[in-house]
């Protein structure tokens, strides 16, 4: 093993001068995409919130226009650690609300944002929902068109990077986001949850999220 190998991927971009962008992010394929995610444990290690801090941080860096052209990134309204090559669980989510309609910017600038340590589905709706538009991926450099068949409402339990214990309902977009990034913690790509033989298919009663 050379002494390039020995240093993590956790250690590499949670130091203090590195900023996350496309190169740091694994592909499909790579195996930590498709292995169950280790649980943190609190206190969390200072590498560990860094490593979510600077999540966030490329969420941000990947919705501005100047900077994500800059640092070559493809938008993103969240990230998850194992898509990193962190294999734990720690997930990134930042939804931006849309400007009002003569396109001044919202009240407030965003309808979700946070960094989960733990989270976990704890309690969903009998619904189900997909997005209107199909989902993509940070790890996906395709498209994959079709429903992605989900829990139209999720109860989510998290901890912050305090230790703190947060409950939170969530519905719509910011349920799917949610939804999308714990699967990466389980080893589940948005593409296993579309029905291949007939990927538009409209189940009865599931919502479709425009
Ligand atoms: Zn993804």
């Amino acid at each position: 093993m050379s002494v390039i190998e020995k240093n993590t991927a956790i250690d590499r971009i949670s130091k203090a001068a590195h900023l996350i962008d496309m190169s740091d992010i694994i592909r499909e394929g790579h195996p930590t995409l498709r292995a169950l995610a280790e649980e943190v444990t609190f206190p969390l290690s200072e590498q560990e919130v860094i490593l979510g801090e600077k999540m966030l941080q490329f969420l941000k860096h990947s919705q501005d226009p100047v900077t994500a052209e800059k640092m070559g990134l493809r938008g993103g309204v969240g990230l998850a650690a194992p898509q990193l090559d962190i294999s734990k669980r720690i997930i990134a989510v930042l939804v931006p609300n849309a400007p009002d309609e003569e396109g001044n910017p919202p009240k407030e600038a965003y309808s979700l944002q946070a960094v989960m340590y733990n989270p976990k589905i704890v309690a969903h709706s009998v619904q189900d929902a997909a997005l209107a538009d199909g989902e993509g991926c940070l790890s996906v450099d395709r498209e994959v068109p079709g429903y992605v068949i989900r829990h139209a409402r999720v109860t989510v339990d998290y901890f912050d990077k305090d230790g703190q214990k947060h409950r939170i309902k969530l519905k719509g977009y910011n349920s799917i986001v949610v939804q999308h990034e714990i699967d990466h913690t389980n080893g589940v790509m948005f593409y296993d949850r579309i029905d291949e033989k007939d990927p538009f298919a409209v189940k009865e009663g599931m919502l479709v999220i425009e």
